[in-house]
């Protein structure tokens, strides 16, 4: 038997926003491999082994997942979002390249899904309309001196910026500094939008100007939305319509 290795994206929670192309390899899959909660996303069905496993370590999770496949099981590893964006597809790379030769001849996939701040964007309006870009604020895998410096830039650049990641039990003081980067270099009126738990049941969003956000509108399922200097509020009954415009001025 061929097997094979897909890292697959489930989503920010519906299962409306799970691709089709997702669906089908799950149905195909022998193993199932993830963080824990992603891994209970997926329906339980005879002839499916579900490794479930911590947060922590995701190499040892890529060489397990690796090495199953090349034993001919085919194996699914599963994120949230999208598997490129903060997540395993990266870890299986690093394990690959750093392994034994045998595993580049495998059939190894990334299978995109819906990321969170495209959901979240797509709840708010248009934020991310125009020119922008994603950060992790997790200063797990990077020094807080990395992180404050490519906020800096982001904004001197003027992108709208989604942050991943904003805020956690162990490192609660991550968003607040970012608040306070953003109060010294942007105007008071600049639109930030919280979307919490995008398409689940659990899901909030809130339209805030910087003066009246604090760090704790977001938790560990949130992603934050900065909007550039351009990003425009539209007030109506209800959510307000954010959207950035599609063309910057000359
Ligand atoms: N691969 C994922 C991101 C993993 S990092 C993706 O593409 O979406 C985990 C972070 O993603 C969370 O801390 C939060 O910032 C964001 N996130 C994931 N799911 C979310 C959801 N349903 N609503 C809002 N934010 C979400």
């Amino acid at each position: 038997m061929t097997g094979w290795l897909v890292i697959a994206g489930l989503g920010p929670g519906a299962d409306a926003l799970v691709t089709p192309e997702v669906v089908t390899a799950l149905a195909e899959a022998t193993d199932l491999v993830g963080y824990l909660p992603y891994v209970r996303r997926v329906a339980a069905r005879p002839g499916l082994t579900r490794h479930e496993s911590d947060n922590r370590d995701e190499l040892a999770r890529a060489r397990h997942a690796l090495e199953m496949a090349m034993e001919g099981r085919r194996v699914a590893i599963v994120s949230s979002g999208d598997p490129g964006v903060f997540a395993m597809a990266a870890a299986v790379f690093e394990a690959v390249e750093t392994g034994p030769m045998a595993w580049r001849g495998l059939d190894v996939r990334v299978l995109p899904g819906v990321t969170a701040m495209l959901a979240a964007a797509a709840l708010a309006g248009a934020p991310l309309g125009h020119d922008f870009c994603a950060i992790n604020l997790s200063d797990n895998l990077k020094p807080w001196s990395t992180v404050e410096r490519r906020l800096r830039l982001a904004v001197e650049a003027d992108f709208a910026i989604a942050i991943y990641n904003p805020r956690s039990a162990a490192r609660p003081e991550g968003m607040s500094r970012a608040l306070a980067l953003l109060r010294e270099a942007c105007e008071p009126g600049r639109v930030l939008v919280f979307a919490r738990a995008v398409s689940t049941p659990e899901e909030a969003v809130r339209v805030v100007a910087l003066a009246d956000a604090a760090a704790e509108m977001a938790d560990m399922r949130t992603v934050v939305l900065v909007g550039s200097s351009a990003t425009r509020v539209i007030a109506r009954e209800g959510a307000p319509f954010v959207y950035t415009p599609r063309a910057a001025p000359a």
